[in-house]
């Protein structure tokens, strides 16, 4: 008898979320953003179920660009921080790579590769990324067109300028709509194809889906929405699961787990559960947590362990060892348990351990 815990990847809901999304981009070239093992449903899986579907796959450094070429993914693959040393450039990879730069010393370095390798020039290829209001990463939007000029011989007509929404799930839409505006009126004018938004920006924002959107949490069925704000319905994608492993009941008093942080306030029926936190589950995760368990919600009681999760299944009608228990998925959303835990949907996926292994659902 082995551990029952697994992440069921349902491939059927993720082509049915991306029919969804790309019908909503209306016409727009599709980036399949895999990053982060493709936010925790497997990087290589992914790709494959939905390379046909979509224009150019993305992840956010090279070795994972090479993950997905090794394994003869044959689209071209974004690489969304660019090179992190120039080094990277001497990567013979299979699979056509485009690096998104964002400093001037990638602009550089790239031009001189360009320059002194004329093969470099098949394989590769350089979109390029500036700031319009988040500040994290970019290009100084105010110099587009200087650096343009600058680094001409990096610039043909697939040159794709992009930039990055701060705001695009927030429920105030000015900061956004602003944003947008202020890279159009400058970008716009370069005469190249553009790349603005996001799931959200997808979602929300006509004038975000230009030549190119950039599709990830969605597509995996979590919106970056808050759950009483949610424009569209989508399937999830990953459910994570286990088994009730013991059970026992406690009388009123007791305390369960490490530190005795719960305490029974009546009789209780306790159900520990084969996951903890070495699986990805959240330490921090407070009493009360849901997870569903023969057809309702039961809350998490007590601390969470490295290998274990303990519940209060006092109102379950029916409850046995072996009973299966999903911790987030098909019958429970994911951003639900994510608010209980003060965190968010993309954080839960992406991060499931490698100890969890995934089973995947076919895509039709
Ligand atoms: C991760 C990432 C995305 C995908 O964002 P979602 O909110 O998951 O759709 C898009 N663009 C960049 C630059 C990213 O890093």
């Amino acid at each position: 008898m082995s551990r029952k815990t697994l992440a069921n990847i349902d491939l059927k809901a993720l082509h049915e979320n991306l029919d969804i999304l790309i019908s909503l981009a209306q016409g727009s070239k599709i980036v399949a953003v895999v990053k982060a093992n493709a936010y925790g449903n497997g990087a290589v899986e992914v790709a494959r179920s939905i390379e046909s579907k979509v224009d150019v796959l993305a992840v956010a450094f090279l070795e994972e660009a090479l993950e997905l070429s090794t394994a003869g993914i044959t689209k071209p693959i974004l690489i969304l921080q660019g090179p992190h040393e120039e080094g990277e450039f001497e990567q013979k990879s299979q699979t056509p790579l485009i690096w998104m730069l964002h400093s001037e010393w990638q602009l550089k370095a790239y031009q001189k590769h360009l320059q002194n390798n004329a093969a470099f020039s098949q394989r590769n290829n350089a979109w390029l990324k500036f700031d319009s209001g988040m500040h994290r990463l970019g290009l100084p939007l105010n110099q587009l067109q200087d650096l343009l000029t600058s680094y001409k011989a990096i610039v043909n007509s697939n040159t794709v300028l992009v930039t990055h929404l701060a705001n695009a799930d927030e429920p105030r839409q000015g900061d956004a709509i602003a944003q947008i505006d202020r890279f159009l009126s400058t970008a716009q004018k370069a005469n190249l194809p553009l790349c603005i938004a996001n799931s959200a920006g997808n979602i929300r924002f006509a004038q975000a889906r230009q030549d190119y959107v950039r599709l990830g949490i969605a597509m995996y069925g979590s919106t970056p929405f808050q759950a009483n704000d949610n424009p569209i319905d989508l399937q999830a994608v990953m459910s994570l699961e286990s088994s009730i492993m013991s059970l026992r009941t406690i009388p009123k008093g007791d305390a369960v787990g490490y530190g005795s942080t719960w305490r029974a306030a009546r009789e209780s029926k306790i159900a520990t559960v084969a996951l903890g936190y070495a699986d990805g589950y959240p330490r921090h995760a407070p009493t009360s947590t849901p997870a569903w368990c023969n057809g309702r919600r039961i809350p998490l009681v007590g601390r969470v362990s490295m290998d274990m999760l303990t519940f209060d299944v006092t109102d379950l009608e029916e409850v046995a060892v072996g009973d299966s228990v999903q911790l987030w998925g098909k019958d429970l959303a994911i951003n639900d348990v994510a608010e209980h835990i003060g965190t968010i949907g993309y954080e839960l996926m992406t991060r499931i351990s490698q100890r969890v292994p995934r089973r995947y659902l076919p895509e039709a």
